[in-house]
Formats: C-alpha cells, sequence, structure tokens
C-alpha cells in the first residue's frame, strides 16, 4: 500500500449539508409533480444519494448501477465494466443519474450511453464534485455540488483502498509517491467552488 503524507480537510460537513438541499430543492423545482427515476452508480454516490433523496419532496424510485474501472496488463488502456445494470423499466420516465465525482467522464458517459438507449422521457446526471481537469469525454451536469482541483479526495462517500467513505467531510488525500520531498510543505492549500 502507498503511504499517505497527510490528509487535509476541504469541504465542511455543514457546508456539505447545505448545498446538497440547495440541489435538491433545483432538482425538485425542475421536476415539479412529475416522479422521478433516481440512479445512483455506486458505491461512492450512496451517502450523498441518501442525503439528497430525503431532502425531496417529490415521488422518487431509486434503482443503482455499478461500474468497475480496470486495467488489465500495464499497457492495456483503463476500461469499463458495468457490473449491475439497473432494474426499473426507464422507457418514458424522467430520469436523473446520481454520481459522486465527474473525473475523466468514462464512467459517466457509459453510465449515459446505457440508460439513454432505453429511451427515457428525459435524462439529467447530478455529480456531487467535479474536478476541474482535461476530461477525456465531454459531460455537462444538470446539477453540481462543488467544482475542485485535481486532487484525491476521499470523504461523503468516496474511499481510498475502500477507507474514509464514512468521513462527514471531504478532505484532500496527499500519497506519499507522488510528492518529492522538496514539495512537502510548499504545496497550495486546495479550494473548492460552487457553478
Ligand atoms: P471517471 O470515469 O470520471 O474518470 O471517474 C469517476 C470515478 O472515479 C468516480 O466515480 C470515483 O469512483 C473515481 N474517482 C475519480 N476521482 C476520484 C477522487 O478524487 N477520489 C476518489 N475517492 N475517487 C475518485
Ligand atoms: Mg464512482
Amino acid at each position: 500500500m502507498l503511504s499517505i503524507d497527510s490528509i487535509e480537510p476541504l469541504i465542511p460537513a455543514a457546508r456539505i449539508e447545505e448545498r446538497v438541499a440547495e440541489l435538491a430543492r433545483q432538482i425538485q423545482s425542475d421536476h415539479p409533480g412529475g416522479e422521478l427515476v433516481v440512479i445512483s452508480v455506486l458505491g461512492g454516490s450512496v451517502i450523498f444519494l441518501a442525503d439528497l433523496v430525503r431532502k425531496m419532496k417529490i415521488p422518487i424510485r431509486i434503482d443503482t448501477m455499478s461500474v468497475s474501472s480496470y486495467t488489465g496488463k500495464a499497457v492495456v488502456p483503463r476500461r469499463l465494466r458495468v457490473l449491475k445494470t439497473f432494474s426499473e423499466d426507464v422507457r418514458n420516465k424522467h430520469v436523473l443519474i446520481v454520481d459522486d465525482i465527474l473525473d475523466s467522464g468514462a464512467t459517466l458517459a457509459a453510465v449515459l450511453r446505457d440508460v439513454g438507449a432505453m429511451r427515457p422521457a428525459s435524462l439529467k446526471t447530478c455529480v456531487f464534485l467535479r474536478k476541474k481537469r482535461q476530461r477525456k469525454i465531454e459531460i455537462s451536469p444538470e446539477y453540481v455540488g462543488f467544482d475542485i482541483e485535481d486532487n484525491f479526495v476521499v470523504g461523503y462517500g468516496l474511499d481510498y483502498d475502500g477507507m474514509y467513505r464514512n468521513l462527514p467531510h471531504i478532505a484532500v488525500l496527499k500519497k506519499g509517491h507522488l510528492q518529492s520531498p522538496q514539495a512537502e510543505g510548499t504545496t497550495e492549500r486546495s479550494t473548492f467552488t460552487t457553478p
């Protein structure tokens, strides 16, 4: 396992709670009265999903998908496998995909392709975090919790090697081997913004 240099708080739990309430209100007002099928991408988005849906008062159904990215032999590019697909009949329904973090865009592209193929009445995306970086596939979620820099983050459902999902806040994890000794103590403080 990699050595971990530091774990620094980034987004406080109280700020997350406020922002999730805002997102829930926004989603609700965009779907007045209508039934919404919420499909959550496991497992990083489960805590966000649980908080988000409990703040919404419109009728919703909850479904899940599981997508894993893996690298085979070193030279094989990163590929995505759908481990578990959704089971709701989404044809002519209003669908919202909920994911933890938009990074390269590959995961959401695969999910949107599979769900979109079932011809929902509308298909929107909500991500808790969006990293500022060049994406492999351009994805424009309708709902974004926070924009963050291109750092590895944990907490509020996001893991490192299966750990830290239960942190109530978002923290930046700095791994030992990614930093040169000279960089120690001189790294810029990370920031976050709302769209
Ligand atoms: P993408 O397919 O957009 O590159 O990656 C999305 C998935 O990679 C996320 O759903 C998440 O599981 C994982 N991921 C990307 N960035 C981070 C990060 O900073 N921290 C953690 N814990 N997972 C990440
Ligand atoms: Mg994920």
